[in-house]
């Protein structure tokens, strides 16, 4: 039996997504149905729209939820009706090299599951009966979803869904490149491009971790000024500055320890190495457009002895780190009130990627009635 419910679906590039009615299948072996409580609206849901990822259309979008489980399929022991969960973008088989060397978020599945589930089908039909992809095997911008349980991770019942719901990708994925993939050290000097919702959590990481200096870089005033809540010691607004790299360079003193690119520019990259230290470390945690490039001196490379690494979803092994991350924020260290700076209704989610697309600064959520 299928439940009917509305979704916000991409339909054609360039153009805002709809919000339509939708079907959602019944869970099959493994998988589970969840009512949504709440869905952030992330830069990579806009990145879909746009094109500036690739992502075959029509798409239910939506990878930063939580809602409440309302049926399982067959062999599901991990879930029951009831529970809560947050939804994982990665889908985790817990069997392959990465999953087993405490990697999950490079796990082999989740490849097979980029806009289906990860068996290659899908659960999700339009009015017209066509189906449609679903967001990272996803597609939780929506009232209901039915997704594999290897992209769930199950939470304590009294964490506010509303706020659980940004765990699932701005604040793993900032937090995370800060704690698990640059693993900052306290007292360190950091340097933050782009201050978004991924930005203002790398920020919040650096703090948590205990960076000394922590230094927000954006084009907007009022982004800078919930970049300081957020941890930031100083900020540098770049707009109609002539040398971005020499002056955050002076700015920090000798060059910084870490440096993180929020944005996903190869020039943003570039000049994230540039504000280095030497032995420094640059992180690239911004999805660039596919044809990006970043050059770098090879001489210096090897003097400098920086590293350039990647960042995907912050490194995390979510089953861990989901519940780590609720416990700091519990416990009034990581922010997460702080971040959710206007809430939508589901119809109101055109609205919600316009103000994405026009640098609105926090993060907007979207609020199921269903829930
Ligand atoms: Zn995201
Ligand atoms: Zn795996």
């Amino acid at each position: 039996m299928s439940l009917r419910c509305k979704a916000v679906v991409a339909r054609s590039l360039g153009k805002l997504p709809v919000v339509e009615q939708i079907d959602i299948e019944a869970p099959r072996h493994g998988e589970a149905t969840i009512r949504l409580a709440a869905c952030g609206v992330c830069h990579s849901d806009l990145s879909a729209t746009n094109g500036t990822i690739a992502y075959p259309l029509p798409l239910v979008l939506g990878h930063e939820a939580a809602g409440v489980v309302t049926a399982v399929g067959e062999g599901v022991s991990r879930y029951a009706v009831g529970d809560h969960v947050i939804s994982s973008f990665v889908s985790m088989c817990g069997r392959c090299h990465y999953c087993q060397t405490g990697r999950p978020q490079l796990c082999v599945q989740s490849l097979r599951a980029l806009h289906t589930l990860p068996d290659g089908t899908l659960r999700t039909r339009d009015a017209a009966g066509q189906s449609l992809n679903v967001f990272c095997g996803c597609g939780v911008m929506a009232e209901f979803a039915t997704v594999h349980g290897d992209n769930l991770v199950k939470i304590d019942a009294q964490m506010p869904l509303d706020r659980a719901a940004l765990i699932g990708c701005a604040v793993m994925t900032g937090v995370g490149a800060a704690v698990n993939t640059a693993r900052v050290e306290a007292g360190s000097v950091a340097v933050v491009f782009g201050c978004g919702g991924v930005g203002l959590n790398a920020i919040q990481g650096c703090a948590i971790a205990g960076a000394a200096m922590i230094v927000a870089v954006d084009t907007s005033e009022p982004t800078l000024a919930l970049a300081r809540t957020f941890g930031a010691t100083h900020t540098f607004n770049v707009t109609g500055q002539e040398n971005v790299g020499k002056s955050l360079y002076k700015l920090t003193g000798s060059g910084a320890d870490y440096a993180f690119d929020c944005v996903g520019k190869g020039q943003i990259s570039e000049l994230a190495w540039g504000v280095l230290r030497r032995g420094g470390t640059a992180v690239i945690v911004g999805v660039a457009a596919a044809k990006d490039q970043i050059t770098l001196n090879a001489q210096q490379v090897a003097l400098s002895e920086k590293t350039l690494t990647g960042c995907f979803f912050g490194s995390a092994r979510p089953s861990q780190d989901f519940p780590r991350l609720i416990g700091l924020y519990r416990s009034g260290r990581l922010k997460l009130d702080e971040l959710i700076t206007r809430t939508y209704s589901i119809d109101e989610a055109p609205q919600a990627f316009a103000d994405l697309s026009r640098g609105r600064e926090g993060r907007g959520v979207i609020l199921f009635d269903a829930a």
